[in-house]
């Protein structure tokens, strides 16, 4: 995917992200305040018809008080004899003594005339003992469920009163509606998810752009890698073609030379690609064996020499190890000890001071591998063993490669189930540690 592409898909992408999210707010508030809306009409509903029965009923009961009075001859003033203690009891002041069932019929009658569909308990107050003398429950609503104790609630006055009691009248409750806490709960769920699922693919796409850059540049190194050898082995041969070549032996030994070294130089970085196709297959496949790794530094040093020696450089060995003989594949352990040597003769631009050192180390050897080279930087450092990582070099210097070679050193150092390290100062020079266990 080209840049451009990659910046607007995540510029849309973000912005319908935002979107989705703002979207979601402001639904949530309106839902909210919908069902805020929802509950105070509720609420004023509830309140007008709590209002309204508690008229009726005083309505009844003072109609039932009236009777009271009529039936016993009395003349006292009905000022306020019904009382709403609580909202669902009453009392009625009478100034007589009563008979329940007398009572009961009263209230029935009354009840049923004013629609008041709800069962009731009474209790008449005699006021010479001080307690509820007669109670009982009145099923009117058979629907609703039994009784409950009423409240025995004395009312501070004295005289005979009787009280009324409704049981199934604090059930008006406000229902909120369960979704609102749910809903905030699911709704931020899935924007988190949504979120996640979006920062898991932007870091997909912004991966898969390096490597394909990574994957560009290696294959531009690799043709620039390729094309040096082929147009040299080209021009030799063009010269060896020309008509009296044949009377200059010399002249054919060194073009045939020339041929030959271009040669081995492009077979090297055939090789060198086709490591690396074998490590991406996942199978390494190690001819282990006992291997001297004393003789494979000499063997090493020797064939990185003639490359040194032109930059007016020199190779040290301080072979100090003891042990030197280890369990491991003699192919890819001379490709290791090689690739670093070479590195560090390849980035040390003047007269290059190479030092290689073995010593014993826990259950093992340390090989290490010093250089008076370029260095590498702190952030660099961080990558010098991944894939086709190479540092940035300007105008410093101008080593080709691939990428390739510690990327392939550490894992075969690892598949050795070895270690390696690495410490390095720009300008002042690196040094690679190797760790080999004997066995
Ligand atoms: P290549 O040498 O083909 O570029 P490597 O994997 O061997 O690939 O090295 C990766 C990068 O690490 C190199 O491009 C180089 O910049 C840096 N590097 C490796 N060895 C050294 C060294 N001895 N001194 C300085 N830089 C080094």
């Amino acid at each position: 995917m080209r840049s451009r592409t990659i910046r607007t898909v995540i510029v849309l992408a973000t912005i319908s992200l935002i979107g989705i999210i703002v979207t979601q707010i402001f639904w949530i508030t309106s839902v909210q305040e919908t069902q805020e809306a929802q509950i105070n009409l509720q609420k004023t509903q509830i309140d007008i018809q709590e209002k309204e029965f508690n008229d009726r009923v005083s309505i009844a009961l003072t109609n039932v008080a009236e009777e009271i009075l009529t039936i016993n001859n009395d003349p006292a003033d009905l000022y306020e004899a019904v009382k709403q203690i609580r909202s669902n009891y009453f009392v009625v002041s009478i100034n007589d003594t009563l008979h329940p069932y007398l009572l009961e019929a009263m209230l029935k009658r009354e009840f049923k005339r004013r629609n008041i569909d709800e069962n009731f308990e009474y209790g008449i107050y005699d006021c010479f003992t001080d307690s509820i003398v007669y109670g009982n429950y009145v099923a009117v609503n058979t629907d609703t469920t039994g009784a409950i104790a009423p409240p025995q609630i004395k009312w501070d006055k004295d005289g005979h009163y009787f009280g009324i009691f409704f049981p199934n009248r604090e059930s008006y409750s406000i229902a909120i509606p369960k979704t609102s806490i749910g809903g905030w709960v699911f709704s931020s769920l899935i924007i988190f998810i949504i979120l996640i699922f979006y920062a898991y693919s932007i870091y997909v796409i912004l991966q898969q752009k390096k490597l394909s850059e990574i994957k560009t540049d290696f294959i531009n190194n690799m043709t620039h890698e390729l094309k040096t050898p082929i147009s040299t082995i080209s021009l030799s041969s063009e010269v060896l073609l020309k008509p009296g070549v044949e009377n200059d032996p010399e002249r054919i030994k060194q073009f045939a030379q020339i041929i030959f070294d271009e040669n081995a130089r492009l077979k090297s970085q055939v090789e060198r690609v086709l490591q690396l196709a074998k490590l991406e297959k996942g199978t390494i496949n190690l001819k282990r064996g006992e291997i001297d790794i004393h003789k494979i530094i000499r063997t090493s040093i020797e064939n990185s020499q003639h490359a040194v020696k032109e930059k007016d450089g020199i190779i040290q060995s301080n072979l100090l190890a003891t042990k030197f003989i280890i369990d491991g594949d003699e192919v890819h352990i001379t490709n290791i000890i090689y690739n670093l040597i070479d590195n560090a003769s390849k980035y040390s631009p003047d007269s290059p001071k190479i030092s290689v050192t073995t010593a014993d180390d826990k259950n093992g050897i340390s090989i290490t591998v010093s250089d008076n080279g370029v260095g590498i930087s702190k952030d660099a450092l961080k990558h010098v063993f991944d894939k086709f990582f190479r540092v940035p070099t300007g105008n410093v210097h101008d080593v080709k490669g691939f990428g390739l070679g510690l990327y392939y050193v550490k894992v075969m150092v690892e598949a050795h189930s070895g270690k390696i390290t690495v410490n390095s100062e720009p300008g002042k020079g690196s040094s690679f540690k190797v760790w080999l266990p004997h066995k």
